[in-house]
């Protein structure tokens, strides 16, 4: 066998093919397992990076579902407390209040108990339900607006002030007029002349004329059956289809027609019938 002499420093060492083989087997060897140990590291690195990444998501997911939750709550928690104002106004405007309705939909929002499981299901859910409740307090505070509205409307057309300033000499009902009696359809209020007569409640002129008994007087129709007529005017200050605010003043205190001495007759007729004008004025509601 063939040998090979191989001087390290001081020392000779002899080496053949086996030698060789071996030697490079043992290099090979040594390479194959150090690659494979650092290939397994960068991929063990890779690996948990990896999961550190998911993990840090799955946190944030969490922490941004569990904060959802929270706000569905909080949503629901004012949205009792509005409903709870609504049905108060309800009952001031004389409409059902909601409770039961809401009960009967079956759209309450109970409070959302946290669980990871099915927990994106219960908030759908959840949500859904706050969208059907804002939904019909929503349709309720629409009703509630249009209940204000005509009521604001009804009470801006009836008659509820003073006519005119002045004494009541002779008031709704039967009166006695020169030993008979004498069914008085209004109120008479004497003063002055020319004292200013005011509409007692918004409305349309209907009449000015001079109606024989009652003498100059003018009607005004104020809408939802009220009527209101002023009579024995000196003069008229509007015309007909004139649109009067309350506390216009429509003509002057006179003593025209059937009468004794300058006063106003003031009348209001709800849907036709005359009724006692007194009932209509506020207590205290004086233009004076
Ligand atoms: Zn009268």
């Amino acid at each position: 066998m063939k040998y090979w002499t191989i001087c390290i420093g001081e020392k000779i060492i002899r080496i053949n093919l086996v030698h060789i083989v071996f030697a490079t087997s043992i290099f090979i060897c040594t390479f194959l397992s150090s690659t494979f140990t650092v290939f397994q590291f960068v991929h063990s690195s890779i690996h948990k990076a990896n999961f550190f990444k998911q993990k840090k998501k799955n946190e944030q997911l969490t922490d941004s579902i569990q904060k959802m939750a929270a706000n569905i709550n909080i949503l629901n928690i004012k949205l009792d407390s509005l409903v709870n104002i609504d049905n108060k106004n309800r009952l001031v405007w004389g409409l059902d209040t909601l409770d039961e309705d809401i009960e009967k939909l079956g759209v309450g929002g109970p409070k959302i108990q946290w669980s990871s499981i099915g927990i994106v299901d219960k908030l759908t859910e959840s949500l859904e339900a706050l969208k059907n409740r804002t939904d019909f307090v929503s349709q309720s505070f629409d009703e509630l607006t249009h209940s204000i509205n005509r009521t604001e409307k009804v009470l801006n057309a009836t008659p509820s002030v003073w006519p005119a300033q002045g004494a009541i000499t002779s008031n709704f009902g039967w009166r006695k007029m020169g030993g008979a009696s004498e069914y008085h359809s209004g109120m008479d209020i004497a003063n002055n002349v020319g004292t200013p007569v005011l509409a007692t409640a918004a409305g349309v002129i209907t009449r000015v004329e001079d109606a024989g008994r009652l003498g100059l007087c003018v009607e005004i129709d104020h809408g939802f059956g009220y009527r209101t007529l002023y009579g024995h005017l000196s003069r008229t200050k509007v015309s007909l289809s004139k649109k009067v605010n309350r506390n216009e003043v429509i003509g002057y205190m006179g003593s025209t027609g059937r009468s004794t001495g300058p006063h106003l007759h003031y009348e209001v007729r709800v849907s036709g019938e005359s009724s006692p004008p007194l009932n209509y004025i506020i207590p205290g509601a004086t233009t004076y």
